[in-house]
């Protein structure tokens, strides 16, 4: 614990050579590949196209220890071709693999408590690949979801922002005792108001600490179009106007490429970067989320005024990003990323289009069946690519349908809806 009346330190990470993020300096733009890692032409090419949209990190999915040689292959490609933006490997439960790719990229993004099922090995892996780490220079995320938290914490805490702070607490305290500090963290949630009350809880916790470590924000699995745009823009804002968050990924069901002018806005408005071009309709989505959106999360006002100038669509649209007033379903999707087996942007538009009569419903549609079920916390219907031509349908995070062919699987869905 700190010394009483000391400041707490507030940390930077170094990614790579000429990045740091960190207290005090603008937010960081990021985004990811959602291109097949062991297709390395495309992921070469995804990643030089979203460095030259203004993506200052570029984050790659790794499944396993088989794509250990692609990434090392599509990082010695990029650096052939000039390209110096640092690579986050996205590593879920296999600690080896998170090991190879600590030796390889800038960053590794893990969640720790899944890299074993077993909570204490899991905490002796994590002890294990900080030290890989510190001797490759390699920056590290614990990045905690709503949803994917260890059945430890929420035992103990229930599936509460509270826990999230918690969980995330458990892992710093363990770089801080291994004097490991070159740590971002990220507490995601689909759910605008509970994103914002972990990332502030996390805040709180560690300033009591006395080290803050750098924050990734993201509202994950925000959906596309206008509607994943407006949540992203609430949550993210609300901290960032408070001075939290260091990071920012903005997540859409769309190419990743979309994502960038989202995030540089954000970055612009409240760190002080130059201002995106951006087509004028985007600019009114994204201005208004950001003037009305928190203030409403916070409760700090019920409607927005007359006065806004807002046509009615908007004015709910930001009503609902903000769980203030829901007026169609609250859709979650997933961007999709090298995992992803299937049309998740074709499928997610369909089921948007099927189910807009489903007032209040909160629906589903995630990319690949390894973290799709746990990432869709709070869903009632759940819709899953599984790969091959084939559908899992959730209800209420248990599976209810497996192997429905991509064709049938939308009629499946709402024949089950309508049964209740
Ligand atoms: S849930 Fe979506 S973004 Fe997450 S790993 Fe699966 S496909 Fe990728």
């Amino acid at each position: 614990m700190k010394a009483k009346n000391q400041p707490p330190k507030y940390l930077k990470a170094k990614i790579g050579k000429h990045l740091e993020i960190g207290h005090g300096l603008p937010p960081v733009i990021q985004t990811m590949c959602n291109t097949h890692t062991s297709d390395v032409a495309a992921t070469v090419a995804q990643c030089l196209e979203l460095a030259a949209a203004g993506a200052q990190m570029v984050r790659i999915t790794v499944p396993g220890l088989g794509d250990i040689p692609a990434l090392k292959e599509i990082r010695d490609r990029l650096r052939a071709a000039d390209c110096e933006v640092p690579l986050v490997a996205d590593i879920h439960f296999s600690s080896a693999t998170a090991f190879e790719a600590a030796k390889i990229v800038e960053k590794v993004r893990i969640n720790p408590g899944n890299f074993h099922p077993d909570h204490d090995t899991a905490r002796r892996e994590f002890a294990r690949f900080l030290e890989v780490c510190r001797e490759h220079g390699t920056a590290v995320r614990v990045g905690l979801n709503h949803g994917s938290l260890g059945k430890y914490i929420t035992d103990l805490y229930g599936n509460t922002p509270e826990a999230m702070a918690l969980a995330a607490m458990e892992w710093l305290e363990m770089c801080i005792d291994a004097e490991f500090f070159n740590v971002v963290v990220s507490l995601k949630a689909s759910n605008t108001v509970v994103m914002v009350q972990a990332y502030r809880e996390l805040v709180r916790r560690m300033q009591e600490r006395g080290y803050v470590f750098p924050l990734h924000l993201g509202v994950t699995e925000a959906g596309n179009g206008e509607q994943g745009r407006i949540k992203s823009c609430i949550g993210i804002a609300s901290l960032l106007r408070e001075g939290i968050g260091d990071t920012l990924r903005v997540s859409l069901t769309e190419p990743p490429v979309a994502e960038l002018p989202v995030a540089a806005y954000l970055a612009a408005r409240y760190g002080g970067t130059p201002m995106p071009g951006l087509p004028q309709e985007e600019e009114h989505i994204l201005r208004a989320a950001c003037d009305w959106g928190p203030a409403l999360l916070n409760r700090e006002i019920d409607e927005i005024p007359e006065s806004a100038g807002l046509d009615e669509h908007l004015k709910d649209e930001i009503m609902q990003g903000a769980r203030r007033r829901f007026y169609r379903p609250e859709y979650i999707a997933c961007p999709g990323c090298g995992r992803t087996m299937y049309d998740l942007q074709g499928s997610f538009e369909q089921v948007k289009a099927r189910t807009d009569h489903l007032k209040g419903m909160v629906i589903a549609v995630m990319g690949c069946i390894v973290n799709g079920p746990g990432e869709m916390a709070d869903a009632d219907w759940g819709y899953v690519g599984e790969g091959g031509g084939k559908v899992s349908i959730y209800r209420k995070g248990e599976p209810v349908l497996r192997h429905v062919p991509d064709s049938e699987a939308i009629d499946r869905l709402l024949e089950l809806i309508e049964k209740g």
